[in-house]
């Protein structure tokens, strides 16, 4: 897929802005605090729904305004569709595909992929596994539709199973229904954890290759699953866990505190490893997920990547820029030299000054 154009309305830091994109290699540049980032997140968000750093509807919207436009013009397999998000202070936003209104975010599955890229996710493996979880889920839910709405299922009852176990006495009345949801957090949560072990195993396929060539065959790295009812099912663990949980009002295990175990040479590299090789593996993921997006999806993403290059060193810059060279790229960057050191042809280049783009081209 490619992405043809965008419109902005009061979107963050920017009044009106217009953008036509190239579909190769897109280059925004300019200096911190102008706008780059906002570009970035508004494509993801016409795609996804939802800002890449987590941001609310109402963070998006331009200081001293109540509502805010996107609109996107992508391509899919010589169609062009138009996406339109409609984001409002106090009500939930408007989504529509080709000016007709669709209800769910799941609707624009199958039309758009965009793997984002920014610097936080070099310390994923450095990171709490709240991250990691973060990484799976924003993946599965882009690839998969009954993932998220698994996903989403399992969240509530997880929400809703520590609301009871804030109201129940000491005496441990309303154990019956703590029952029936605990039946429906082992149906949602089950499904989740093997279609979360599906998905790493998927990873292994393409992750050791990578990794082997960012390391010049120095490292083998595997990817593992880490539940945290540990050797028991869910269903076990949930019986083991009750009283605990009775007593400190949460749900100890279950998907929502499962972590993913990143070892490398027999090491646990979350806990042992230097920086250099935990960012090394990082970037290795985040390669591995584009490969992974073009095989799930039978399509190209758009890659998104966030001021990420000037985080790597000279063999790490290489690799990436050469691996990316056949997929729609918007790259944002501070100045335009590593592209031009590297001889990375860059199709675009567009120059970012207070919420005003200037397409230099
Ligand atoms: P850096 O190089 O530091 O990453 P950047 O060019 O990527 O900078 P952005 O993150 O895109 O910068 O944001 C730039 C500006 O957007 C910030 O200075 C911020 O004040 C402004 N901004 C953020 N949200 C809003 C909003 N809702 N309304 C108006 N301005 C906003
Ligand atoms: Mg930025």
């Amino acid at each position: 897929m490619k992405i043809r154009s965008l419109k902005l309305k009061n979107y963050r830091n920017y009044d009106l802005l217009k953008l036509d994109f190239d579909g190769a290699a897109n280059i925004f540049y300019g200096d911190n605090a102008q706008g780059k980032t906002n570009i970035l997140e508004a494509v993801y968000i016409s795609g996804t729904t939802k800002s890449h750093r987590g941001a609310k509807d109402r963070e998006l919207i331009r200081f001293g305004q109540d509502e805010s436009h996107i609109e996107a013009i992508v391509e899919k397999n010589g169609i062009d569709y138009q996406l339109d998000m409609h984001l409002k202070k106090n009500s939930p936003k408007g989504i529509a595909i080709n000016k007709m209104p669709i209800r769910k975010a799941s609707e624009l599955f199958g039309i758009v992929n965009f793997v984002f890229f920014s610097p936080e996710d070099l310390n994923i493996i450095k990171n709490g596994p709240s991250e990691r979880r973060r990484f799976i889920d924003m993946e599965l839910s882009q690839l998969d539709r009954v993932y998220l709405s698994n996903l989403t299922n399992y969240n509530r009852i997880v929400n809703q199973r520590n609301h009871l176990l804030k109201s129940m006495g000491i005496g441990g009345e309303l154990k019956d229904t703590l029952e029936v949801w605990d039946m429906q957090l082992i149906q949602y949560g089950d499904k989740i954890i093997e279609r979360r072990k599906e998905f790493l195993d998927r990873v292994n396929e393409i992750i050791s290759s990578i990794h082997k060539k960012l390391t010049g065959n120095r490292e083998e790295i595997q990817v593992i699953y880490e539940p945290s009812n540990g050797n028991l099912t869910l269903e076990q663990a949930l019986q083991k866990n009750r009283e605990r949980d009775i007593r400190i009002k949460s749900t100890s295990a279950g998907p929502h505190r499962d972590d993913i175990c990143f070892m490398v040479g027999g090491l646990d590299i979350r806990r042992y490893g230097s920086q250099g090789q935990q960012r090394t593996a990082a970037l290795s993921l985040k390669l591995s997920e584009i490969e992974l997006v073009k095989q799930a999806a039978k399509d190209t993403p758009v890659l998104l990547l966030d001021d990420v290059l000037s985080e790597l060193d000279k063999h790490r810059q290489n690799y990436l820029l050469d691996s990316i060279n056949d997929i729609q790229t918007l790259i944002t960057c501070t100045g335009v030299e590593d592209f031009v050191n590297h001889r990375f042809y860059i199709n675009k280049v567009f120059h970012v000054h207070g919420g005003q783009v200037t397409d230099e081209n």
